[in-house]
This record gives C-alpha cells, sequence and structure tokens, in this order.
C-alpha cells in the first residue's frame, strides 16, 4: 500500500488532543434505548457513537439484531446529537442501507475478516467511498487475514482506513475473552505506522472491570483510538452485558487513563523510544509466558518419565534439538554462542523442573 500518509488523514481531521472515542451499545435494541444513550455520550470525549444493527451470533436462536429499523434510529441519534454514527457491515446488503442511511463509520466484524469472500463483496459495495471503514482483526490469530482485508479495502479505493484490535479466541480458558496477543496488533503497526489502530477493550476482555486496564496498555503502545460498549443498562442489554460500562462509568475511565497527549511532538527521540521500549516490554512478556509454558510440558515430561521409571537426562535427544536450534536461529540472526547459552539455560531450568516432579 502506497500513499500511507493518507490513511492517517481522517483521524486528523478530527482535530482531538487525545485518542479517538468510539462508545455505545453493542447492540441496538429501541429507539429509546439509542436516543437515551447517544444523549449520554454526546457531551464527552466521545466522537463516533456505535450500536450493532446485525448481530453475528454463534449460536442460532440469540438476539440478531434489529435490522434496517435500527438504521433509522442511528440517523435520529445522529441529528439529534451531532454525533458520527457507526455500525457493523457483514455483507453487501448491509452496506447499501448503511449508504442509504449515511453512516459514517462502518465496520467489518471478527467472524467476517476471517472470510476473504465476504470482505470482498464488501469492498465492491463499498468502492470508492468517503466514508471511514475500519476492519477488525479476524478471530483466529493471524496478522496475513488481518492485512489482507485492509489490502482490499484499500485496493477498492477506499481511503478512511483503520484497524480494530479485539482479541483472538483460544480454546485454553483465559482471564480474556479473547486474548490480545499484542504482538499481532504491533507487528502490523510497525508494517502500516500510519494506519489508525483502535483498541477494542470490551471483546478483548469480556468483563467491564478490566476495560480500564486493557486501554491503558493499548495507549502506552500508542493506539490511536478506542471503541468502548457502553449502555444505560448495561446488566440487562440484550448482548454482551457483561462487558458494558455506563456513559459515567466512561466518563471516569477518561479521568483514569493516563493519555499521551497526540499534540505534544516535544521531542521526536523520545516518543520513538517509547514506542519501542514499549514493543520490547511485549515481546519480553511473550517469552516470559512462552518459557513458563514450556515448564509446565517439562513437569508433564517428568511425571511421564516418573512413571516409565526413566533417567531424566537423555543426552541424544538433548544433543539434537541443539543442533537443530542453532541452525533455525543463524536464519534468525542469532549467533551460535547466544544459542548454545541460551538453550543451556532452558535445559537446566527444565531439568530442574523434571527433577523436582520425580523425587516428589
Ligand atoms: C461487536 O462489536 O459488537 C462485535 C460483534 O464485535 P466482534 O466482531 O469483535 O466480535
Ligand atoms: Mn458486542
Amino acid at each position: 500500500m502506497e500513499n500511507k500518509k493518507e490513511m492517517r488523514n481522517w483521524l486528523n481531521e478530527f482535530n482531538l488532543n487525545h485518542p479517538l472515542v468510539i462508545a455505545g451499545p453493542c447492540s441496538a435494541e429501541t429507539e429509546e434505548q439509542v436516543l437515551k444513550i447517544a444523549h449520554e455520550l454526546k457531551d464527552s470525549d466521545v466522537s463516533i457513537f456505535r450500536a450493532g444493527i446485525w448481530k453475528p451470533r454463534t449460536r442460532p436462536g440469540g438476539f440478531e439484531g434489529v435490522g434496517e429499523i435500527g438504521l433509522k434510529w442511528l440517523k435520529k441519534a445522529k441529528e439529534q446529537t451531532g454525533l458520527l454514527m457507526g455500525t457493523e457491515v457483514a455483507n453487501a446488503a448491509h452496506v447499501k442501507l448503511a449508504l442509504e442511511y449515511d453512516i459514517d463509520v462502518l465496520w467489518i466484524g471478527a467472524r467476517t475478516t476471517v472470510n476473504p469472500f465476504a470482505v470482498q463483496e464488501i469492498a465492491d459495495a463499498l468502492a470508492g467511498t468517503k466514508k471511514i471503514v475500519l476492519v477488525k482483526n479476524p478471530v483466529n490469530p493471524d496478522l496475513s487475514l488481518w492485512l489482507g482485508g485492509v489490502e482490499r479495502l484499500y485496493n477498492a479505493g477506499i481511503e478512511k482506513l483503520g484497524v480494530i484490535h479485539r482479541g483472538f479466541s483460544t480454546y485454553e480458558k483465559t482471564k480474556y475473552r479473547n486474548i490480545p496477543e499484542w504482538q499481532i496488533a504491533i507487528e502490523l503497526q510497525n508494517k502500516f505506522p500510519d494506519l489508525p489502530l483502535i483498541i477494542d477493550p470490551s471483546h478483548i476482555t469480556g468483563d467491564r472491570k478490566m476495560i480500564l486496564e486493557v486501554t491503558q496498555e493499548a495507549l502506552d503502545l500508542n493506539y490511536d483510538g478506542m471503541i468502548i460498549e457502553t449502555h444505560t443498562d448495561p446488566d440487562n442489554a440484550w448482548s454482551d452485558a457483561a462487558q458494558q460500562v455506563t456513559p459515567d462509568a466512561l466518563k471516569q475511565i477518561f479521568i483514569d487513563l493516563k493519555v499521551r497527549k497526540l499534540d505534544d511532538v516535544s521531542d521526536e527521540f523520545t516518543q520513538k523510544m517509547k514506542k519501542l521500549r514499549a514493543n520490547i516490554d511485549v515481546l519480553d512478556a511473550t517469552l516470559l509466558e512462552l518459557l513458563g509454558k514450556r515448564m509446565k510440558v517439562a513437569d508433564e515430561i517428568g511425571l511421564v518419565k516418573k512413571a516409565a521409571n526413566v533417567a531424566v537426562l537423555q543426552n541424544n535427544r538433548w544433543n539434537e534439538i541443539l543442533g537443530k536450534m542453532i541452525l533455525d536461529g543463524e536464519t534468525k540472526g542469532l549467533s551460535e554462542e547466544f544459542v548454545l547459552r541460551m538453550f543451556k539455560a532452558i535445559h537446566q531450568e527444565s531439568i530442574s523442573h523434571q527433577d523436582k516432579v520425580l523425587n516428589a
């Protein structure tokens, strides 16, 4: 993608001295609900009101959105509050209707980004639009699919593009609804530094108590904005109840966030270093997490060896691994000496884990 600088222009047009905020309910439920929430958000840092009209549900039988009538409510909310309106589109028919009702921001949901046919259909329906189009990451942790979505839209002549990081699903149970896998978003940010990057802490956490913490992490990583599900009666929301905050709670989040000022260009060096160090911090945390997982596997091996009454150290296997790692390391620009030292340390730790298990 050339002309990358242009991608940031739409964000600059908002002329904000803080990150962009998109807020509103997971789903439009009734006209009254839409208008009430929009009015509560209008005199705050919120620039764009969100509400899902068509809701992709994992299992049939859930609330699938109010459909076209909701677009009328959004239009009314825009007239009354001046907020821009945003909604999710999943096919060409949605796009056609959203454009008819002059929706300002259209986003492609995580379950759609995984499907290049659907993304292409949307890109064709939107070709050349001046609307803002945001691409959520796919549900699976695949950077290429995410980039592919952006490229399909870009190739259709859509210039006001951005991406939303909403986390990735895992089979493993974690404290998140969708694990962030920060390094994937950072890789995307490194590839396209001028593509606005927006955090969706609601779908990452699935829990309103964790919204502030995840948003802060994102701002520390230089994200450009946030999309936060907000409802006047979150507990009784028709979808995603546990993760929505009230407008008052949202305003408190704005107060508590330590926001890096966008107009503070004091020192380019400091800014650059801050960003790079934040990248390093994320990578280091990922390394530690992986090492922790590796030692858990070592513990399990210890148990299997104990059951079979086999010695901890099996030299043949270790020499094989090491040879392979040195070759692999070379292709990644790591010296033989470093790879040897690092794996020796990891191996030591692994052995002491297994020893503990065997002698327990
Ligand atoms: C949503 O924004 O309400 C939504 C359905 O999000 P996602 O596509 O990230 O699951
Ligand atoms: Mn939702």
